[in-house]
């Protein structure tokens, strides 16, 4: 699927001469494509066998999990580690990576050296849910072009404005999106919903903005899409002519929407400015535990210093009556707790 489309978009005419090609997946956590979080295997070898078969020779891999997991962790358990050796591509984390300052609408950030300097991006989002941003594809993908403290003050920033000027200063000139079996409800997937689907363009809010209407979100759900074309990063206008996608569903009532699994867990949480892993902790800890039901829960770098009565999640909600320490703390650390708040421990 990934060779057809770049073929039908002549993607090489996109790399500059004698230029390289630097492929960024999503590698957030160590989970399975199949488990709808990461993006598959085998639209990095369709990549790399492509651009190969066209003469290119500097093709690389690129990616920075999250926070809270280890990137080459995580690239073993997506299968990169099999595809790397197959075509003998190296894979860099970009958490060791050194980074440059990038003036932006919202001032300077942080960005990798690699994804800066490729002679052609190529970002392969998975289009799926996310439990703070509702939906993450071809903008949010790029905060793994990151160093860790900049995702965490991205955190402390709101998330909204800093995904947005990052799309805008990275501008990626290609995307071939996954859309294959993703979770909608949750970055960190588990219950994927399969469609068979993949798409490129070569603006990244226009796809986003298309992910939006396949998720029947809109697009005040996610405003960081209509942020990025205020800073210049795309346009949320939409033309079929403008992207390429294989298998679209005859009726578009037929594609899956989220079942908000995660927004009615999430309703007695209240949060500011938690990191993705923090967060992820907590709804999977509540995913799991029926004891989460009817407890006030606090999360995010924003009760630091605060003392407040309740549950406080992380480090941050040190001054909580009640916290699960860690940074971030565990899944399971949450559930014990959960469990012996329940039995009056
Ligand atoms: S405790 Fe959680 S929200 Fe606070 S800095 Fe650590 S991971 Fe982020």
């Amino acid at each position: 699927m990934t060779v057809k489309l770049l073929e039908a978009a002549d993607a090489i005419a996109l790399v500059p001469e004698g230029g390289s090609v630097a492929l960024k997946p999503n590698l957030v956590i160590a989970g399975t494509p199949e488990s709808g979080s990461t993006t598959h295997p085998g639209v990095l070898s369709g990549c790399i066998e492509y651009f190969r078969a066209h003469g290119v020779k500097d093709i690389s891999v690129i990616e920075g999990s999250w926070v809270g997991d280890e990137t080459m962790r995580a690239m073993r358990r997506a299968g990169y580690d099999k595809v790397c050796e197959k075509y003998q591509v190296p894979f860099y984390d970009l958490k060791k990576d050194r980074t440059r300052p990038v003036k932006t609408a919202i001032g300077n950030i942080d960005i990798c050296q690699r994804a800066l300097d490729a002679g052609l991006l190529v970002n392969l989002p998975v289009l799926k849910g996310h439990c703070q941003t509702v939906m993450t594809c071809a903008l949010k993908n790029l905060k793994g072009c990151l160093p860790d403290k900049e995702k965490r003050r991205f955190h402390a920033l709101g998330l909204q404005k800093p995904i947005a000027a990052l799309g805008a200063a990275l501008k990626p000139r290609l995307t071939v999106v996954d859309s294959i079996c993703g979770d909608l409800d949750f970055e960190e997937g588990g219950n994927p919903v399969q469609t068979n689907r993949m798409y490129l363009g070569t603006d990244a809010v226009q796809l986003d903005a298309y992910g939006l209407t396949l998720m029947g979100l809109r697009p005040s759900e996610v405003p960081y899409v209509g942020l990025a074309e205020q800073y210049g990063g795309g346009s949320t206008t939409l033309s079929e002519s403008d992207i390429i996608e294989l298998n679209h569903p005859s009726e578009a009532a037929k594609y899956p929407k989220p079942r908000g699994t995660v927004a009615s867990l999430i309703k007695n949480v209240t949060e500011d400015q938690a990191c993705s892993a923090c967060f992820a902790s907590l709804v999977r800890a509540l995913y799991s535990s029926q004891y989460g039901k009817g407890v006030d829960i606090s999360i995010g770098q924003g009760f630091k210093g605060k003392e407040f009565e309740g549950l406080g999640i992380g480090n941050c909600c040190r001054g909580a009556s009640r916290c699960v320490k860690g940074c971030p703390p565990t899944a399971e650390a949450i559930v014990n707790t959960l469990q012996d708040m329940a039995w009056g421990q």
